[in-house]
């Protein structure tokens, strides 16, 4: 894709499209993080302020722009607003230039599309330590067609049985965890997400990269309850880390690296 692109678009304006397009899929991101855990439409329905619940107006909902211009308050109740909306719009654009400027030639809506997905998960997890099983179906189905495009680009089943693999041992890998933990403790050592996760990201990585994002997401994971530590937040061993969120943020990074296993 950016080959194509690349021969109509010089590369600055690639960017700038990227972000602008980032940026308004992250908006649909920050809809869906503030609305799928209270069981709402995504695409039905006005955002509202938290604060006093005066419906936002079009201008209101302008990824970025709308934030820098209320610098982030309620213009009827001067609650904060639109921080986390913030964050999905600036994570989106910042996704979509970081796959044209650093994935490989073909991989570009790849990177694209798996970021995303794997921006909101990380979110989720963050603010509800919930991975929604659907869009974990939706982050393992993409994963597969990616990689069965792939196998066809290249006329060979490897690229299939690598992804596989991959799926098998990330889910694998983190459902023993889990149930030798359950065993041991007598309680739950992390979501049920998780496993499913591990084994989307699988898919996309192949077992290597599986290998990798569990040893990324355990570094991630420590310097966090660092940063708890020092910060005086209360830290057991029974307090939560979104591990998913870690496990998101090694595995977008190692794609734009590495691109499939
Ligand atoms: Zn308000």
């Amino acid at each position: 894709m950016t080959d194509f692109l690349g021969a109509l678009l010089p590369f600055w304006l690639q960017i700038v499209g990227a972000a602008v397009l980032g940026a308004i899929v992250g908006s649909f991101l920050g809809a869906a993080l503030v609305r799928l855990p209270e069981k709402r439409s995504v695409v039905t329905g006005r955002s509202a302020c938290d604060g006093c619940g005066r419906a936002l107006t079009i201008a209101e909902l302008i990824p970025v722009l709308s934030w820098l211009a209320q610098r982030g308050k309620c213009r009827t109740c001067g609650g904060p607003i639109g921080g986390w909306q913030l964050a999905c719009e600036l994570g989106g654009a910042a996704i979509a230039i970081g796959a044209v400027w650093l994935a490989d030639a073909g991989l570009t809506l790849a990177a694209m599309l798996m970021g995303w997905q794997l921006l909101l998960l990380a979110l989720l997890d963050l603010r509800h330590l919930w991975l929604p099983r659907v869009l974990v179906g939706w982050l393992a189905a993409s994963g597969i067609a990616v990689v069965a495009a792939q196998a066809w680009a290249v006329g060979s089943f490897d690229p299939i049985l690598v992804s596989l693999t991959g799926g098998a041992l990330g889910f694998g890998l983190l459902w023993l965890v889990a149930k030798v933990y359950l065993k041991s403790r007598g309680r739950e050592g992390m979501g049920a997400g998780d496993p499913p996760l591990l084994g989307a990201i699988g898919l996309w990585l192949g077992p290597l990269g599986v290998v990798e994002v569990m040893l990324g997401a355990s570094i991630l994971g420590i310097l966090a309850a660092i940063v708890m530590l020092v910060s005086k937040r209360s830290i057991a061993a029974d307090t939560a880390l979104p591990l998913g969120t870690c496990i998101a943020a090694t595995a977008w990074p190692l794609f734009l690296l590495q691109g499939l296993g």
